[in-house]
């Protein structure tokens, strides 16, 4: 038997008084296939680390993928990279940045916009150049790249470094850029890579500043009244090391289709294969049809084990709109039709974590899980959402359980 094992992000949420329930128990009124696919499988609620935890995305994933989080998990600056085809060395770290913008307020460095208005491609790639030239100059072990609008990656070469050290970030406005410092509470012999990664940290921040705030294309954008991209800020460091590969841990052979650079950086980092697709973007229009017949493909190519990660749900809660997120999620549910009739082949669809259109974040409650396959225990469950799956026989498990079961399963 094969896999295809769907993780809509973030598709969990809470009640929406204008919708009269969540988003996804809103837009199962209408489903076709995934009620479907609940009258003719067995459900249950999933809590994807434990009850009350709401995880980042990649850490639901690993957790899903049947890792130790606490033992196996890198740390998510090194899923960045891979995932935007940045191939590091084993014990280099590489840190997600930002371009933002800052005030000089005395000493300190006030954030005033966290992406620098949103800076356009082409002027944040010259900027990052401008930076890694400066890095280069200064000697310093590093190298920075820009990957989308103000985003980049921070990647530190050498040894005896660690991604255990806290964010320059603040993450708020009218608060200062922060200094990184190692993590408190660190074992002893971990303690000096940390302390080695901070002052790194520290000194390409400084320098950012210096060289960032009197460039050519700030001193433009503070005469047109744009807010400079004068700094860079760090954060969620992570360490290159050697992740048991999904292919010795559970015997198949996988393969994944996604869009975003987290997954991809998740996926390449336990050997799965990459199935692209056209039109595949991460954003609500992303090509969702295509995402399926991607898998399809895949399993005609020989893969046993497919991956389909559907990111723009997590998105729109994010963003505080619950009414497109219910829509989002009834155009999922139109397309994953044709996997309705595949044989011999077990078809879980869950979520990596619920997030709250409420309140725009990651919440710690369970997501539903759905595994559907031509011939197996059925439940009374036939329609597919947050509170109706409860009362399905596969009862409450957790991330960690879900790969034993497909694995019995499939037998
Ligand atoms: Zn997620
Ligand atoms: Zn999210």
């Amino acid at each position: 038997m094969r896999v295809i094992l769907v993780i809509i992000d973030g598709i969990g949420d809470e009640y929406i008084s204008q919708l009269g329930g969540t988003p996804l128990e809103y837009a199962s009124k209408n489903f076709a296939t995934l009620n479907r696919m609940a009258d003719e499988g067995m459900c249950g609620i999933m809590h994807p680390v434990a009850p009350g935890i709401p995880p980042s995305s990649d850490i639901g994933h690993l957790s899903i993928f049947g890792y130790d989080i606490k033992k196996e998990y890198p740390g998510r600056g090194y899923f960045e990279a891979l995932g935007v085809g940045i191939k590091l060395k084993e014990g280099e770290v590489a840190f997600r940045t930002n371009l933002a913008t800052v005030n000089q307020k005395e000493r300190h460095l006030i954030v005033i916009d966290r992406r620098a208005g949103r800076i356009s491609g082409d002027h944040a790639a010259k900027l990052y150049e401008i930076l890694n030239d400066a890095i280069k100059k200064e000697g310093l072990p590093a190298e920075i790249r820009h990957t989308l609008e103000h985003r980049g990656v921070l990647v530190l070469k050498g040894q005896e470094l660690l991604g255990a050290v806290t964010d320059t970030d603040p993450h708020e406005l009218g608060e200062p850029v922060l200094r990184a410092e190692p993590w408190q509470g660190l074992p002893e012999d971990m303690q000096k890579p940390a302390q080695k990664t901070a002052e790194i940290i520290n000194r390409i921040t400084e320098l950012s500043y210096r060289v960032l705030d009197r460039s050519d294309i700030n001193l433009e954008r503070k005469k047109k009244n744009m807010p400079p991209a004068n700094i860079i800020l760090i954060r969620g460091g992570g360490i290159a090391k050697k992740i048991e590969p999904f292919s010795e841990k559970w015997g198949f052979r996988p393969a994944f289709v996604a869009a975003g650079a987290l997954y991809k950086g998740v996926a390449r980092a336990l050997g799965m294969d990459e199935i692209h697709v056209e039109g595949a973007t991460g954003t609500p229009t992303t090509n969702l049809e295509g995402k399926v017949e991607g898998c399809l493909k895949a399993l005609d190519a020989g893969y046993d084990f497919v991956f389909l990660h559907i990111k723009a749900a997590d998105n729109l809660s994010h963003d505080k709109k619950p009414r497109e997120k219910a829509e989002f999620i009834m155009r999922i549910d139109k397309a994953l039709r044709p996997l309705a009739d595949l044989e011999d082949t077990l078809v879980v669809v869950t979520g990596d974590h619920s997030t709250s259109s409420i309140r725009g974040r990651h919440i710690g409650l369970p997501v539903p899980i759905l595994f559907w396959a031509p011939k197996i225990r059925r439940d009374e469950v036939n329609i597919f959402n947050e509170i109706s799956v409860a009362s399905g026989a596969l009862g409450v498990i957790s991330g960690r359980d879900v790969m034993p079961l497909v694995l019995d399963i499939t037998d």
